[in-house]
């Protein structure tokens, strides 16, 4: 049975900046669950941080806290052990929060902490694709469905 790697707070974990979960409550991702095909993990928590812990962005090729603290190595930790269990569990591929400065695979925020989004990626992401993994959001599960349909 294939593996997906997913973000813990999606999973259900309570493992967000804000000490919450936001769990993907599609049918499908909660079959996948059932079936013991997931693998949760947050990448912040892994690389040390606290939960709950101040919201980040991704700044100037660093990730910031809302009051300037570097966080980057912690998320690169985070990040590079994301991709190392990836290819330890030889994923199907990962479905991973959306906007975060981790997870976000198509948007995050733009770095100002003002609410606005712009196209990115966050961190961890960033790195799984680079290792040549695919990644999809929480709002990508109708894609993320065909493709485990072709690869089983
Ligand atoms: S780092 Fe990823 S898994 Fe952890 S709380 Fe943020 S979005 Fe969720």
């Amino acid at each position: 049975m294939k593996k997906i790697l997913v973000s813990g707070c999606l999973y259900g974990w309570n493992v967000r900046y804000d000490g919450r979960d936001i769990p993907c409550l599609d049918k499908r991702f909660l079959k996948w669950k059932e079936e013991g095909r997931l693998i949760p993990f947050c990448p912040e928590v892994f690389g040390g941080l606290e939960t709950p812990r101040p919201d980040s962005q991704r700044v100037d090729g660093k990730i910031l806290t809302r009051t300037g603290l570097d966080v980057t190595e912690e998320f690169l930790k985070g990040a590079v052990e994301m991709a190392r269990l990836a290819k330890e569990n030889e994923i199907a591929f990962a479905i991973m929060k959306e906007n975060s400065p981790s997870c976000g695979s198509n948007f995050i925020y733009d770095g100002s902490f003002t609410d606005i989004k712009i196209p990115g990626e966050g961190l961890a992401a960033e790195i799984l694709r680079k290792e040549g993994f695919i990644v999809f959001s929480e709002n990508q599960i109708d894609e993320a469905e065909k493709m485990l349909e072709e690869m089983e």
